[in-house]
């Protein structure tokens, strides 16, 4: 998808490419990486909250959310973090939200960025449910929004549970397909070819639908414009991701990072 659009947006010599970190050595890296000619990384998990904590420099709402996708490096060594993710969704979602009930599903790191994202454009109540309850009380402790123990109808629903990688269906998640139908808008942060079993649900219940694709996209649209500084070829975007095949990197959700190549004059080499 990067590579798609720094070819459209004329910057063919920069190259974005997967660069998988263990942990431990996660700092030492992405410290390293200026000198080699990046000019920025995103990151997935588990480095997140990490790549925060390793800026210089972080947006509100990074530090906000508690974790950062998007590392921009500078010429005089800053860096700073972002998170995409947030705005992402909301670019996506293209619609006014402001009093506009959201159930989010989900206490994990894309939650986050979704509770802040739907609470910043005005949503309300924005009600959050998780497997795992007290990361629910947790989260909206952290951020806002209000803990509920089941799933209740909402104008908004958004999955940020991993729920629905798999194609089947998503009967893991305790939301009746009657519930879903009252919603007028339902998203998807998993991302499959041919979308997933609760988009389809939706779909058939007469409700908007909004694909964890065009979340990527949008994210990865935000980074874009961030490292160069141009406006996204989201076009083009979105057709290199209807094109990838799953065991791609972005598919399988690695890390991406991206280069500039020495005769940009950037500097560095990979
Ligand atoms: P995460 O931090 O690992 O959180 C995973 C969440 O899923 C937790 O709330 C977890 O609940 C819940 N969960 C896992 N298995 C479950 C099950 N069987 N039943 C109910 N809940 C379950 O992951 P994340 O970063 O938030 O990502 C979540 C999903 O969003 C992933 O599929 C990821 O690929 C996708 N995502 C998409 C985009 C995009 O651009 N479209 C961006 C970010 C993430 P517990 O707390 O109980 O474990």
């Amino acid at each position: 998808m990067h590579n798609a659009a720094l070819a459209a947006a004329g910057l063919g010599d920069w190259h974005y490419q997967h660069l998988p970190i263990p942990p431990e050595r996660f700092a030492e890296t992405v410290l390293a990486l200026p000198r080699f000619g990046f000019a920025g990384i995103n990151v997935t998990i588990p480095h997140k909250q990490a790549a925060l904590a390793l800026a210089g420099r972080a947006t509100a709402r990074a530090a906000a959310i508690g974790a950062a996708n998007t590392l921009s490096f500078a010429p005089d060594g800053t860096i700073t973090a972002d998170n995409t993710d947030a705005p992402g969704l909301l670019a996506a979602l293209d619609e006014p939200l402001a009093g506009r009930s959201a159930l989010v599903l989900g206490a994990g790191g894309s939650a986050r960025a979704a509770v802040w994202a739907l609470l910043d454009a005005g949503a309300g109540p924005v009600l959050v449910w998780n497997r795992t309850p007290q990361r629910a009380r947790v989260l909206t402790a952290e951020l806002g929004g209000e803990a509920v123990v089941r799933p209740v109808a909402a104008d908004v629903v958004v999955n940020c549970t991993s729920v629905g990688l798999a194609p089947a269906s998503f009967k893991e998640l305790p939301l009746p397909a009657d519930l879903l139908g009252k919603s007028a808008i339902v998203v998807d942060l998993v991302y499959r070819p041919g979308g997933t079993a609760l988009l389809h649900e939706a779909q058939r219940r007469g409700c908007r639908t909004v694909s964890g694709l065009e979340i990527l996209v949008r994210q990865g649209a935000l980074s874009f414009e961030a490292w160069t500084g141009l406006e996204a070829p989201l076009a083009v975007m979105r057709a290199a991701v209807a094109e990838a095949r799953p065991g791609d990197p972005a598919e399988a959700g690695l890390d991406g990072h991206r280069t500039r190549s020495p005769n940009t004059g950037a500097g560095g080499v990979i």
